[in-house]
């Protein structure tokens, strides 16, 4: 049953509403230059296993952020991967890297120390040729949409290009503003003074640093933006008295807030998102709970995003009760909310979302995009919040070649719970298959309004 439920899903165009790639790559059309920046590199997924086991970044080409020595061959970084592939066994990223490997290079035989160098040599040639080249490669994954995550200072120019090259591929901007409602992030001062330049507001007071933000979500919506994300260490909001938001404001560009002060301008600013969402239409990501960072030498070393993101337990539904109560009754809100922790889905997150019209559940994310991850994510949230109220798969992803297999994963996984369902006679099978069909493609394209 489950097989008859994957036929009727495994074709469909892949809608990839949340991600990581580089819009560079679409804009330029320039061939990947070799196997490991393109698979190793890049992947935090990758080497942050094999960090674990006492290899040095360094050996894997990760770039240093004094500019100190690292590997740069790509087949002495590949080899070194090959030594350590079985690692990788029963985690997710073997499943992807094995599926691309197969599917995307036609490589026919398993990865060792042995093969290393052919297979090395095998996705180096197949690099070169136009086929791999990222428009070539998008077509044939058949992304229908794709969209980024860019900075609210990003002048957008690949966007720009990419939609003036009469290519018909579909890059979307995403509005992801951490980088200019968080008082803690180092330049906090300098870049709203920039947004203020960018936007001819005067972002150094309170009610012009919230009209620049409103310009740059009109800006990125002109360009095709649908949707904003946001990437808080808590999913903490507050709807606070307009004199209150003036001074944590005022702090926040001195830099004097309190840590305390911090999160309530950050849980003040979700809600600011939420009312300008309801002005611009632009969908609302939250994705909180990651401690970034977390090990203060390898950040020093390497900067952010190495594999060094731990999740912390979350609260919700003390937290967005603030946001909720001003909009959660708003259908003209749309909140996309994520978890690192899992414990929230039945006793939070699911109720949450099976109640109010604005809060919809993202899928199975991060540590927990994997088979048994994804399995959980249904078993914990269906019974309360159903099917509707989540919003499809999204592989929000670096690693480009791996897009086609992790939404074939996501697809797997569902039709086997669904097919179990039918099995138990809780679902009629042609139920089972409108609702595959809903989960992988009409339901992220409903929600994100693509
Ligand atoms: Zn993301």
């Amino acid at each position: 049953m489950a097989r008859r439920l994957y036929e009727q899903v495994r074709r469909l165009p892949i809608v990839s509403p949340h991600g990581h790639t580089d819009p560079a790559w679409f804009a330029l059309d320039r061939p990947f230059s070799d196997p490991a920046s393109l698979l190793i590199v890049p992947d935090h997924y990758v080497f942050r296993m094999l960090y674990s086991q006492g290899v040095p970044l360094e050996a894997l080409g990760v770039p240093r952020r004094d500019g100190g020595a690292v590997e740069l061959d790509s087949r002495a970084i590949w080899r070194l991967f090959a030594k350590h592939w079985h690692l990788f066994r029963g985690t997710p990223s073997r499943l992807w890297l094995t599926q691309t490997m197969v599917d995307v290079f036609g490589i026919d035989e398993r990865l060792t120390i042995d093969s290393a160098d052919r297979i090395h040599d095998h996705i180096a040639a197949c690099l070169a040729r136009p086929e791999f080249r990222p428009r070539a490669l998008f077509e044939r994954f058949d992304i229908e949409v794709l969209t980024t995550t860019d900075d609210p200072r990003d002048p957008l120019r690949h966007h720009q290009t990419i939609r003036q090259s009469g290519w018909k591929g579909r890059v979307t901007p995403g509005f992801r503003p951490d980088s200019v409602v968080d008082p803690e992030a180092a330049g906090f001062a300098d870049r709203v003074a920039q947004l203020g330049e960018m936007t001819g507001e005067r972002s150094d007071t309170w009610s012009g640093y919230l009209r620049a933000l409103a310009s740059r979500r009109r800006y990125f919506a002109s360009l095709g933006a649908t949707s904003t994300d946001h990437g808080h260490p808590t999913a903490q909001t507050f709807d606070l008295p307009r004199a209150e938001c003036e001074a944590l404001f005022a702090g926040a560009l001195t830099g004097s807030l309190s840590p305390a002060e911090a999160e309530r301008f950050r849980g003040q600013m979700l809600t600011e998102m939420a009312r300008l969402s309801i002005e611009d239409g632009l969908v609302m990501q939250l994705h909180p709970g990651a401690w970034r960072n977390h090990n203060p030498r390898l950040f020093e070393a390497f900067g952010a995003d190495k594999g060094a993101d731990i999740p912390v337990p979350t609260n919700y539904v003390r937290a967005l009760k603030p946001l909720l109560d001003r909009f959660g009754n708003d259908p003209r809100l749309t909140l996309i909310v994520f978890t690192l922790d899992e414990s929230a889905y039945a006793r939070e997150l699911a109720p949450l979302a099976g109640h109010y019209p604005a809060l919809r559940l993202g899928p199975a994310w991060w540590f927990f995009d994997s088979p048994d991850g994804m399995r959980r994510y249904r078993e914990q949230v269906t019974e309360t919040a159903g099917f509707y109220n989540t919003v499809g798969f999204n592989d929000d992803t670096r690693a480009f070649m791996s897009i086609p297999a992790r939404h074939d994963m996501a697809r797997r996984v569902d039709c086997a719970f669904l097919a179990e369902r039918v099995a138990q006679h809780r679902l009629d099978e042609d139920e089972a298959g409108e609702l595959a069909v809903d989960l992988a493609y009409n339901l992220v394209r409903r929600a994100y309004k693509l």
